[in-house]
């Protein structure tokens, strides 16, 4: 190799080392955020009730230098910290836990009981992780209030309520998440997971993850006595035709090799077993890569439950209402490689893989569609030990939303926050034509 070759490869290892966080900066914040950890994660709070944890998350910032400004969007915290001119960088975490029963048996396991929007009496855990992504945030917004020199620009860290019931970046962006606080060109998250081990980060470089569709049918029948069924219009007869004929739109409708799903995840109907019910109602889930392929099962579904109901009869067309939707996250592949050197740098060159995408979906990409590039990459959670063991076994560690869902608090924690360093300083050292060059868009097939 000619040193021609040999020096922009070197410079640029260069740079990237300079941007990663030494070990003094990140144990000089790490007990606070481990601390902050341990309290969220036994204080969790549903969707869209964050109040506590987010005048938490906004109190740790505002005594870090930052300028806060709280309920953006609901419980939604801004966070900014200008640095003189140059880019803005968006840093995202979620502030929402679940209505799951902690069963890892910790010292520190959630024990919170609350009452749901519906009046129902439910446990709540952090089983998705977003506490360590907020304890992360506090970390890294330490050591980069503490380094204005490694960098220049404008960090945005934001505190997002409601993203398990997919509300949270919408809210935000309808009260001027990106018009009252500067637009960012860059938006960055990650999200912790079982699926690599703690101290490992992975990045997927273009579609990360899939557009989700949660639709509701109700069939309308006609109720009447089990024993007279020559009087009644059945629907559950008809929803069981139904779930059947949906099958055929992925199998038969879909191009092979076209990913989707259609998953008919609950069905209710009826109170006894000699009564016809009047009505049946069930939820679906579709998931997709591709708008038009999306397009395309949207539409069948419809049509195929309309006809169902007209072949048996129905005296009312069923409704379909698709009530909750979200696009998928697209990572621009020029951008996800632009980052892999500073992650490199900092975790260590074998601890950051390349992964596939996955199938559960996430509103981060109500930011990106605002025009914003993202990056959103996994940040390992599971104990390296046991990750091991279970590969060799052939099992699975308990995914995020599970009752055992445990995080590797302290390597996932460390890896967590040098990995956060890294990213912001790679881009907040670029001007925001650089950046400019990176798109918000999934290239149109
Ligand atoms: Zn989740
Ligand atoms: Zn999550």
């Amino acid at each position: 190799m000619t040193w021609s070759k040999l020096l922009p490869f070197t410079l640029l290892a260069a740079i990237a080392c300079a941007q990663a966080p030494s070990s003094k900066e990140v144990e000089s914040v790490y007990p606070e955020a481990h601390d902050f950890y341990l309290d969220l994660h036994q204080n969790p709070e549903l969707s869209g009730h964050e109040a506590q944890t987010a005048a938490k998350l906004a109190g740790r910032l505002r005594s870090a230098g930052y300028q806060v400004t709280e309920q953006v969007g609901g419980t939604g915290v801004v966070a900014l910290l200008k640095n003189g001119p140059g880019s803005t960088i968006l840093l995202r975490t979620e502030l929402d836990a679940l209505p799951v029963e902690e069963k890892t048996g910790l010292p520190y396991a959630s024990k919170v009981r609350v009452k749901d929007d519906l009046g129902r009496d439910v446990p709540v855990m952090h089983a998705c992780g977003h506490d360590l992504h907020m304890a992360a945030i506090v970390g890294t917004a330490e050591i980069m209030a503490h380094s204005k020199g490694t960098w220049h620009g404008t960090l945005m860290l934001i505190g997002q309520p409601a993203e398990e019931t997919i509300g949270g970046a919408k809210g935000m962006i309808h009260d001027g998440l990106f018009t009252r606080f500067p637009k960012p060109d860059v938006a960055v998250a990650l999200h912790v997971s079982n699926t690599e081990p703690a101290g490992m980060v992975s990045i997927t470089p273009g579609i990360y993850n899939t557009n989700a569709d949660s639709l509701r049918i109700t069939i309308y029948g006609k109720g009447g006595h089990g024993a007279m069924p020559h009087t009644t219009i059945d629907p559950i007869v008809i929803a069981a035709r139904t779930i059947l004929a949906l099958q055929t739109i992925v199998s038969r409708e879909v191009k092979p090799g076209e990913m989707a799903v259609v998953t008919v995840g609950y069905v209710q109907a009826g109170t006894k077993n000699n009564i016809i019910s009047d009505r049946a109602e069930m939820g679906l889930t579709v998931r997709t890569y591709k708008q038009d392929v999306r397009q395309q099962i949207l539409a069948a579904i419809p049509r195929i439950t309309k006809a169902e109901a007209a072949a048996a009869g129905a005296q009312r067309e069923p409704t379909i209402e698709r009530y909750e939707g979200t696009d998928l996250v697209y990572n621009d592949p020029a951008l996800a490689e632009r980052l892999r050197a500073p992650l490199e740098a900092a975790l260590g060159k074998d601890k950051v893989v390349t992964a596939e995408p996955i199938a559960p979906s996430e509103d981060f990409s109500y930011f990106v569609e605002q025009g914003v590039p993202g990056f959103y990459f996994s940040l390992g959670g599971a104990d390296p030990e046991k990750f091991e063991q279970s590969k060799a076994a052939g099992t699975l560690l308990p995914s995020n939303h599970s009752p055992l869902f445990a995080p590797d608090a302290d390597p996932a924690l460390h890896a967590g926050i040098i990995a956060e360093v890294a990213v912001l300083r790679n881009l907040l050292n670029a001007s925001p034509n650089e950046l400019h060059k990176f798109s918000a868009e999934q290239p149109s097939h």
